[in-house]
């Protein structure tokens, strides 16, 4: 299962009955985009409240794409966002609290602790490809990115 199909909507009963609706605990399930990113009734939410879901939607779901937000963009985003995170020295639970006070959203920090331990192995495997390839750049750039996330 993939870190964005454990990323949840903090809140999330609260958040439901404010719109009048049930939503999806799990912040990328289609029925949660589509009813709070892309639905009405938005301004039935307070404002603390919309002023996060606005926020999640100008910064994983501005793509231009036609599927959008069915593209792969959304989850794509996020995972770089959660790395970034991590490149700026976060541990687990840190960037569990920053993702709650950005987007109203959580996670089990196990969950994104096995998340970078699997980032890295993804890393170690291409740095290994691109060694045998002989591909200078790439390696460069692997090993700088691992260094980033080892913090
Ligand atoms: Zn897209």
């Amino acid at each position: 299962m993939a870190i964005t199909d454990k990323i949840y909507v903090k809140n999330h009963r609260q958040l439901s009955s404010q719109l009048e609706t049930s939503i999806p605990k799990g912040a990328f399930k289609g029925a949660t985009l589509d009813i709070l990113f892309q639905g009405e009734g938005l301004e039935k939410l307070d404002d603390a409240t919309r002023d996060r879901v606005l926020d999640f939607a100008s910064d994983f779901l501005d793509c231009g794409c036609e599927n959008n937000p069915y593209c792969g963009c959304p989850e794509r985003k996020f995972i770089r966002y959660l790395l970034d995170l991590r490149a700026q020295g976060l541990g687990p639970d840190a960037i569990v609290d920053v993702m709650s006070d950005d987007y109203m959203l959580y996670a089990y920090s196990g969950d994104i602790l096995s998340f970078l331990d699997s980032a890295v192995r993804t890393l170690e495997a291409a740095e290994g490809l691109a060694e045998v390839e002989g591909d200078r750049e790439s390696l460069e750039e692997i090993r700088r990115t691992k260094r980033d996330l080892a913090k």
